[in-house]
Parts: C-alpha cells; structure tokens; sequence
C-alpha cells in the first residue's frame, strides 16, 4: 500500500451526523477540498451539501448500521475517510436523574452506534487497502462536571474505542484517532447557551474565552483525515480552547 493510496481524495468519504453542527461542517470543508461522499443521518437534511449523498440511518439501532454498511459495501470500495460525529447530550442534571432508559438512549448512539461503524468500516478500510477513522469524542470524556454523567461515560467509552479499534487496524494501514471538542456553538448547546448563568459559567472555564465555532473543529478533523500517514493513531485530538489545561 502506498501512503497516497490513503487520501481522501483518491476515494470518498463517510460522514455519520453531518447534517448538523460539527459533522455538517466537516462535510462542507471536504467539499471545499474536492472530497466527496456519503451523509449518514436523521432527517432532515440541510440544503446545502452539494455533491455528498444523504442517507437517513438511525445510528443507535445496530441493525439499521447493519443494512447500511451492507448497501454501501454493494455499491462502493471503502471510504478513506470515516468521521464519527453522530451524537446527543443527555437530559440529566445529575447521576440521581439518569434512569435506565436515559442511560440507554444516549449510549445506543454515542457509544454502541459510533463503535459499530467504526468497527465495520474498519474491517472494509482493511480489506480495501487502509484508511482514517475519526471519533469526535469530548472533552467531558475527561473532565467531570454536573451533569449528564452518562453522556461524559459514553464520550470516555469513545476514547477506548478509538484506542482498541487502532490497535486492531495499525498493520493494515487504517489509523484510528479521536477528536475531543469543547463547547461548541451546535444545535447540541443552544438549550444550555441560552441560560445566561450556565453561559457564565462555562466562559469562565475556558482559557480562550469563548466557545468554539463548529467550522474550528471541523478544521481539525479535516486536517488529520487528509493525513497522508497512519503513523499518527490511537491519539486523542483536543480541540478546548485550553478548558483541560486547569
Ligand atoms: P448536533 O446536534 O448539531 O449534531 C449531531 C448530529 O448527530 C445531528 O445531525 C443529529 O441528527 C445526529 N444524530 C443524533 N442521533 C442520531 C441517530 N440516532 N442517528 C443518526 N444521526 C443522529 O451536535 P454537534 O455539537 O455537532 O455534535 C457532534 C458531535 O460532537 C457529537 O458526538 C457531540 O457529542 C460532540 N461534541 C459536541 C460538543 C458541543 O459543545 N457541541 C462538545 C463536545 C463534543
């Protein structure tokens, strides 16, 4: 396998969540670059992703990434590119409020889903001569704070994932890392954005002192998914505007 043989642009790329926020933004700057490909997502679809197919795929029930992998492996070769950016926050304000069910609903997605594709695309990317594989985790997968603490468990499981699913692809030329934002301005935040205090808060956490625009992670993950080397693999990405740093 050749190093070039794993750009992006020599194949298509496979977006899961890029109908909103962060993963919408990664797709138009790949388009921006001349990579194209697929959209997996619930409805509905922004307008403005030319050139990418849109498929709607409920991420958090296993059979339906089951059918979708089965439908793309009939139509296309492996992407070189998979980004991992499905998500939901949780509804708890504390651990007493997270019952089962609430458990269960955000790890179906945040953590099941995003492993099974992973783990799927994986398997392709191997068989079809490498790739990337990004995970957009958090940086709640290592900071704590008050709430959702089943969300921040979930986002944790993602970073192992990532580790666990690079080990696998290491020799065949798949590099598997993670991308951890911190607050962005996405639809996932405009609840909690729109209470002053909780705004108030949080700005006084971050050493850049303000939030992050989706287009500044998509920046990231754009970069390291038009990589040229799988050397780089297993490694978390922070993009916090320094919220780990203290
Ligand atoms: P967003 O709500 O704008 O985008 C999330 C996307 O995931 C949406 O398009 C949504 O439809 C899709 N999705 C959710 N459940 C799905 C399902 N069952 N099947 C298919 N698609 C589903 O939010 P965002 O902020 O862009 O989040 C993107 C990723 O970044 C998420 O994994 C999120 O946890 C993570 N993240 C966000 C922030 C933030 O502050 N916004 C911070 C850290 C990490």
């Amino acid at each position: 396998m050749t190093t070039a043989s794993r750009q992006p642009a020599d194949g298509w790329a496979l977006v899961a969540g890029g109908a909103s926020g962060i993963g919408a933004a990664t797709v138009r700057r790949l388009a921006g670059h001349g990579v194209h490909g697929v959209v997996l997502d619930r409805d509905p679809f922004p307008d403005d992703l030319a050139g990418w197919e849109t498929h709607v795929v409920d991420l958090g029930d296993p059979q339906a990434i089951d059918d979708e992998i089965a439908r793309l492996h009939d139509a296309f070769s492996a992407p070189r590119l998979l980004v991992n950016a499905a998500g939901v926050n949780g509804s708890a304000s504390s651990a007493y409020d997270v019952d089962s069910h609430e458990w269960d609903r955000v790890h179906a997605i945040n953590l099941r889903g995003a492993f099974l594709l992973a783990r799927d695309v994986l398997a392709w990317m191997r068989d079809d001569g490498g790739g990337s594989i990004i995970n957009v985790a958090s940086q709640l997968a290592t900071a704590v704070v008050r709430a959702n603490p089943h969300y921040q468990v979930a986002k944790a499981g993602v970073l192992q994932v990532t580790r666990t699913l690079a080990l696998e692809g290491a020799a065949d030329g798949v590099s598997v890392n993670s991308v951890s934002p911190g607050i962005v301005t996405t639809p996932m935040t405009d609840r909690v954005m729109a209470d002053p205090e909780w705004t108030r808060d949080r700005l006084a956490r971050i050493p850049a002192g303000r939030f992050a625009h989706p287009e500044e992670v998509a920046e990231v993950i754009v970069a390291i998914g038009l990589l040229e080397t799988s050397y780089l693999t297993g490694s978390e990405i922070v993009v916090d505007g320094g919220y780990l740093l203290q």
